[in-house]
């Protein structure tokens, strides 16, 4: 079967009146920005309250339909066929020909739903609804009629076209990215913290990314790593502005002059504070970790209220209540999991103590940092400067 359109079902909560129009533009941009590497030429458009993706000459239906379910905002993505109108006779030939090669066994219980919004046919929706079911019942005798709950709506809708369709194939809900602000995500390259960014972006929320690295300590196979991960990401959050921070001399100051078994939580509080410099800067409204209550040392609730106290806007952890395996399954869906779990050293792993304090206690560790006094503000101002700033985009 050849699809010529695809009518885009989003959800409606939310969006009355003067949202409507901004939810419906952030939708089309969105699935603009997935179907432009695909293989065909697409006109995405909203008409009479829809948004279609009319599909011009020949294009891949497989990876249309992926990149569609990328899109965060749909609900369901309905493959349709067009026609020319035609009088009702011949319109009936092409609605018995598409119930016979989408449902070639026919035993279904089936519900014509015809839609009138060329006003200049001459018969209205319950003629076409009774003339088309008719047709089908003579064509495929297995088939029955179940107005309530039907197998198949059977959706005919007349407008400079006819439009054919009964299937809906999910979409992944949520809002288009864009309508709801954006927000920065520490984006190291393990598992949780993509998942994280995925997470929040589904709420419509465009998405930054700061990754800390540590030359030579860590490699530039480890940050192609991270450029990799917000790649896979920005097929759904669309494009992601990354900060890329030098963090080696912060590290090597705190390793210096902090007690060791406080570094990775001081280390933790540095990156909170330049990720929060940078989101101000750009208007960022959060910030977002991938972490979840109890997953090591400097996530236990002591260490989250360490490292939260350093910030001034919202941290958002979409993970929170998370095991690892609940996170690793959504990882796998949105196909960073392969990506993470390549071995590459993390600069939080490099300066790490045996014995790290599970149990934080924040005014002790304003006081260790109290040692950075003299070189911190210098530190902090060139991790800022030196920052490489990447563009990345599906
Ligand atoms: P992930 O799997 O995302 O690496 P993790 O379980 O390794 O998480 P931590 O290393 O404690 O957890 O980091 C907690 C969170 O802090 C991460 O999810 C991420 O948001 C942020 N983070 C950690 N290391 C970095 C880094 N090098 N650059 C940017 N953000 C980081
Ligand atoms: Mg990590």
């Amino acid at each position: 079967m050849t699809f010529h359109s695809f009518l885009i079902k989003y959800g409606e909560i939310g969006i009355k009146g003067k949202n409507r129009y901004l939810f419906e533009d952030a939708l089309v941009r969105q699935i603009r920005y997935a179907l432009k590497n695909v293989d065909g030429e697409f006109l995405v458009h909203k008409c009479h309250g829809r948004v279609y993706v009319d599909c011009e000459g020949a294009y891949d239906y497989e990876e249309t339909v992926e990149s569609l379910k990328k899109v965060f905002g749909i609900v369901g993505i309905c493959p349709v066929v067009r026609k020319q109108v035609k009088e009702i006779e011949e319109l009936k030939k092409d609605v018995v020909a598409y119930v016979g090669e989408m449902y070639p066994d026919g035993d279904r219980t089936f519900k014509v739903e015809a839609r009138r919004a060329n006003k200049r046919y001459p018969m209205n929706s319950m003629e076409i609804n009774c003339e088309l079911g008719e047709a089908v019942l003579d064509a495929y005798p297995q088939m029955k009629v179940d107005v309530h709950t039907p197998d198949v709506r059977l959706n005919v809708e007349i407008r400079e076209e006819v439009y054919i369709y009964s299937e809906i194939i999910p979409g992944p809900g949520g809002m288009p990215v864009g309508t709801n602000g954006s927000a920065m995500l520490l984006l190291s390259g393990g598992i949780d913290s993509p998942v994280a960014g995925y997470m929040i972006a589904k709420r419509g929320v465009e998405i930054e990314a700061t990754y800390f690295h540590a030359p030579p300590y860590t490699s530039e196979r480890a940050k192609e790593k991270v450029v990799d991960l917000a790649r896979l990401v920005s097929k759904y959050a669309g494009p992601i502005r990354l900060h890329v921070v030098n963090f080696t001399d912060i590290q090597l100051a705190i390793y210096e002059k902090c007690p060791h078994d406080e570094l990775t939580i001081i280390m933790r509080r540095y990156m909170m504070r330049i990720a929060e410099h940078f989101a101000k800067k750009d208007g960022c409204l959060g910030l977002i970790t991938g972490e979840s209550i109890g997953q090591v040392a400097s996530q236990t609730m002591q260490s989250l209220a360490a490292t939260n106290a350093v910030c001034t806007l919202p941290v958002y952890r979409p993970l929170i209540g998370f095991d690892k395996r609940e996170i690793v399954e959504i990882s796998e869906k949105i196909d960073t999991y392969e990506t993470s779990i390549q071995p590459f050293e993390d600069c939080c792993t490099i300066f790490v103590a045996k014995h790290p304090v599970t149990k934080p206690n924040v005014e002790r560790i304003e006081k260790s940092e109290l040692n950075l006094t003299e070189v911190i503000d210098d530190l902090m101002k060139t991790a800022v400067e030196t920052a490489e700033v990447i563009r990345i985009e599906a």
